[in-house]
């Protein structure tokens, strides 16, 4: 009988830290730059010069280490890791293997839409570890010439190793979703995978259902979407069982993910701690974290997602959905708060954000970190929809004007006369005339039709240029149709 297997997977993701200059030298970070202008004799790897460590990567890393509830280490010691690349200007790069800055944490997911559940599953953390990125290798079409860029050599890197404690690829996703949420919180990285500000490398083995030992892992590289990362893991637990049920054996290997066409490629076999020749890194004295160092850094935390979660829902009483929804990036729940605070109505704030700001941001591709428009203007527009000044259309209207350009809702409405009608007096007119202009539909209304008043609400608001109340419209032209009964 052919065996059933359960797929284990670990994931080493390595994310970019946007502090403003590099890891152990002044240049500066900035994405996109010229090639080659963002250098010094440091991170270009030139003999006799000497690195200083950047305190923002130490601060970044043990803010991570405390929101993952990972142990610090008292000491920071680097690594050196040995291997020759043109990505790589000094050969070898500096790391942390023997002493890693945070040990033992852990990552809580839960399935999409059920964060805060009571059901979540600990991931666990081996480490969280500082070090450099490389620089960046064009291959001329000519396959003759490679060109190299070393702006991206010595960009401080966080990497984040996990135990392999995740069984599939919806674990995998929620795991990077939680952990991306926490670093985005932190403010730390913005954790693009897309734009390789977070890479995450997948290490896969099956074994049977019921057996305790690991099988053999192959490690996944060059992913950089959640599609490609789902894709990736179905496909290489399907090759790795192909190869048990016809009695091979698992290489332990280095993989390249073609998403293109759907498969993976051996790159090298795997390498062992002990082919990089690590060593302690002799050029960075151990550096002493102290105890008011973390506490300093543990009062600055930020309130974390599952906290403002319930506060949410306790303070504003919102549904757990639209509280799953608004706290998913820190920026978007910070715009709920501040509008929700100046017009208290958090109901309506939390529409605007959840329905019109939503669609507008898939729509237009705005990241929330993107978002433009101040939470008092918005709460100006949501005080101008509940005292009635303007009626829902001419509110859509003004908000995407917001959405846009952050105008200031009441001189925008003032300006071009957006109020509402709301003289009766000169509505009933326009209801007369309307009702005079349409006898067959108010025929039809006399006549039980119900729904004919529908199209002469629509003709009395075509004729106020959509300024009218609906409602008011609806009440008129029901006193008057019954009038002329
Ligand atoms: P290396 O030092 O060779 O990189 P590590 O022990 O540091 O290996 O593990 C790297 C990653 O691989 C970790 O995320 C770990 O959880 C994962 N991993 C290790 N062994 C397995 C395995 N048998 N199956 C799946 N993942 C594994
Ligand atoms: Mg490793
Ligand atoms: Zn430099």
């Amino acid at each position: 009988m052919a065996k059933v297997y359960e797929t284990v997977i670990g994931l080493e993701v390595h994310v970019e830290l946007s502090t403003k200059t590099k890891i152990f030298c002044g240049c500066s970070t900035a994405f996109g730059g010229k090639p080659n202008t963002q250098v010094c004799p440091v991170c270009s790897g030139m003999p006799g010069t000497l690195p200083v460590l950047n305190e923002a990567v130490l601060d970044g890393a043990i803010s991570l280490g405390l929101a993952t509830h990972s142990e610090i280490a008292e000491e920071v010691l680097f690594d050196r890791k040995n291997y020759f690349y043109p990505d790589n200007p000094q050969n070898y790069q500096i790391s942390q293997l023997y002493h890693p800055i945070c040990r033992n944490g852990y990552v809580e997911i839960a399935p999409e839409g059920q964060e805060g559940a009571a059901d979540s599953k600990q991931v666990r953390i081996h480490d969280i570890h500082m070090e450099e990125d490389a620089g960046k290798l064009f291959h001329e079409e000519d396959g003759l010439t490679s060109l190299v860029d070393y702006n991206r050599s010595g960009v401080p890197l966080l990497e984040i190793v996990s135990e392999p404690d995740l069984a599939g690829a919806e674990e995998v996703k929620a795991y990077l979703e939680a952990l991306r949420t926490i670093i985005r919180y932190l403010g730390i990285s913005d954790c693009k995978l897309q734009e390789g500000s977070m890479r995450a490398d997948v290490n896969l083995s099956i074994r049977p259902v019921g057996q305790s030992k690991l099988g053999t892992r192959t490690e996944m590289k060059n992913l950089n979407s959640f599609r490609a990362i789902t894709h990736a893991i179905e496909a290489e637990t399907l090759r790795q069982k192909e190869i048990l049920e016809s009695g091979g054996e698992v290489i332990m290997e280095t993989r390249r993910w073609d998403e293109e066409k759907g498969t993976s490629f051996s790159m090298r076999s795997k390498e062992d701690t002990k082919d990089y020749r690590y060593f302690p890194e002799p050029d960075l004295p151990p550096i002493k974290v102290s105890k008011e160092r973390i506490d300093r850094l543990e009062q600055e935390l930020p309130e974390m997602r599952p906290e403002k979660i319930e506060r949410f829902v306790k303070e504003y009483g919102l549904p757990m959905k639209d509280v799953l929804n608004l706290t998913k990036e820190r920026e978007f729940a910070q715009l709920f708060e501040d509008a929700a605070r100046l017009c208290k109505n958090p109901k309506k704030v939390s529409n605007w954000l959840l329905t019109d700001t939503l669609r507008l941001m898939r729509e237009r591709g705005v990241d929330a970190d993107e978002l433009r428009f101040s939470p008092a203007h918005l709460a100006d527009l949501v005080k101008l929809t509940t005292e009635g000044k303007i009626n829902s259309t001419v509110a859509s209207a003004v908000f995407e004007k917001l959405f846009e350009e952050d105008v200031d809702p009441v001189a925008y409405v003032k300006d071009r006369g957006l109020e509402t009608v709301t003289d009766d007096k000169k509505l009933r007119e326009s209801v007369l005339r309307i009702l005079s202009e349409n006898p067959g539909a108010a025929t039809d209304y006399k006549a039980g039709k119900q729904k004919a008043i529908g199209f002469l609400v629509g003709q009395t608001m075509k004729a106020e240029g959509g300024k009218a109340d609906p409602n008011l419209v609806r009440k008129l032209l029901a006193e008057c149709l019954k009038e002329n009964a």
